[in-house]
């Protein structure tokens, strides 16, 4: 039987404009209507004066690492050169790398989803290969059109990379991972220009030692920033600057992994805020539609709540602050009301059992962070199968 179209009524549907009263109808995988009349035979659904937001998109991470505790082997590093190689000098000697290492791949890689989809984020984008289970029924969202490069320094060569990308997708490269001062994170920028590969896809991860001409440049040769402050102030004890790249809506935010990263992107947005750059606004649109424009997400309508577009939506449950925006900062994924995916719920409140009756997908009870939670039938069996678990997530 076809799943019920879906009614949301007494919701705030937010935009990168500003938040509206509104209604949203849900047919399928996609956005039907906002703010027209429910249909005869639809399922309504009380938001409960919740804001509803696009699901968010984490701009970077590594999926595979996030079963690894966050770790470093000195107070402060001034590249992340140093950092990479005092990990692979304890590759087999460390038991916090060793033990992770070991476990299945496939494993890593749902907690990896779990860590995501559990605080809202329904797209990623991966940075190493796209890995078979990536590539077929992975419970998250995952950009299957892109480049990348793992940095100037490590990995492939960096114009091969590039040329090797196809012209509409995004190439992506670790840059400028180090502070200012240290010259060779300050050199990287002009040697990709020197390369010819600085061009209008080209997507930088960290740019932590980029200087204020360098990042002018940027903005006008076209190019994005990851911006992925939790991982920087862990590593560096800076950030990059980014106030220009997001008023040029040229800033994605990403939570980069555990590995040196924030638990998640819910954590990676309070350090954002913390780090005092940007409004609630700027941050809310580095994690929808700036994120979708800079990585060139070719599904209709991610990013946004828009007609027509992807039902990728999440529901944040009120109060809304004065400010809608400062929701996103404050909320913890326990609180967050409802996660779908492609007009699929996967995880929600009880009082939203509705949702997954209408769209007939199974549901069992977990326990998410001490608060009961619905989760989808499928990514539950298969969650409690693993064996490596997300912390806070209980499966019964
Ligand atoms: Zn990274």
């Amino acid at each position: 039987m076809l799943s019920q179209t879906l009614y949301f009524e007494n919701i705030i549907l937010m935009t990168a404009t500003g938040p509206k009263d509104g209604s949203l109808r849900l047919k399928g995988d996609k956005i039907a209507a906002l703010n027209s009349p429910p249909g005869q035979k639809d399922r309504i659904i009380d938001g409960g004066g919740g804001l509803l937001i696009p699901g968010l998109i984490n701009a970077h991470d590594h999926l595979e690492l996030n079963t690894f505790k966050r770790l470093k082997y000195r107070e402060r590093y001034t590249h992340s050169r140093q950092w990479i190689e005092d990990i692979e000098a304890r590759f087999e000697t460390d038991p916090d790398l060793t033990g992770p290492r070991r476990q299945s791949l496939t494993d890593r890689l749902l907690v990896g989803a779990l860590k995501n989809l559990l605080c809202g984020v329904t797209t990623v984008c991966h940075h190493n290969p796209l890995h078979k289970p990536l590539r077929h029924d992975y419970p998250v969202r995952v950009v299957k059109n892109y480049g990348f490069c793992h940095s100037l320094f490590r990995g492939d060569d960096v114009v091969t990379s590039y040329h090797r990308t196809k012209a509409g997708d995004p190439w992506i490269i670790h840059l400028a991972e180090g502070i200012e001062i240290e010259a060779e994170a300050k050199t990287e920028f002009e040697q990709l220009v020197q390369l010819g590969v600085l061009q209008p896809n080209t997507v930088l991860v960290h740019g932590v030692g980029l200087t204020s001409p360098q990042r002018q440049s940027l903005i006008e040769r076209g190019g994005g920033l990851i911006w992925c402050p939790g991982s920087n102030h862990f590593l560096f004890g800076q950030t990059a600057r980014v106030g220009e790249l997001a008023e040029a809506g040229k800033l994605a935010l990403g939570s980069d992994s555990r590995l040196s990263g924030e638990f998640d992107l819910l954590a990676e947005l309070k350090v954002a805020h913390q780090a005092g750059q940007l409004l609630p606004q700027a941050l809310f649109r580095a994690v929808t539609e700036d994120a979708a424009r800079i990585l060139r997400l070719r599904e209709v309508g991610l990013g946004r709540v828009a007609e027509g577009g992807m039902a990728d939506l999440v529901l944040l449950p009120p109060p809304i602050p004065p400010d809608p925006f400062v929701r996103l900062l404050e909320v913890t994924r326990a609180q967050i009301e409802l996660v779908m995916l492609g007009g699929r719920p996967l995880v929600g409140s009880p009082r939203l059992q509705p949702v997954f009756e209408a769209t007939k997908t199974q549901f069992v009870p977990v326990c998410l962070d001490g608060v009961e939670k619905l989760m989808s039938q499928k990514l539950a069996m298969r969650t409690k199968k693993a064996s490596v678990q997300e912390p806070g997530l209980t499966v019964q």
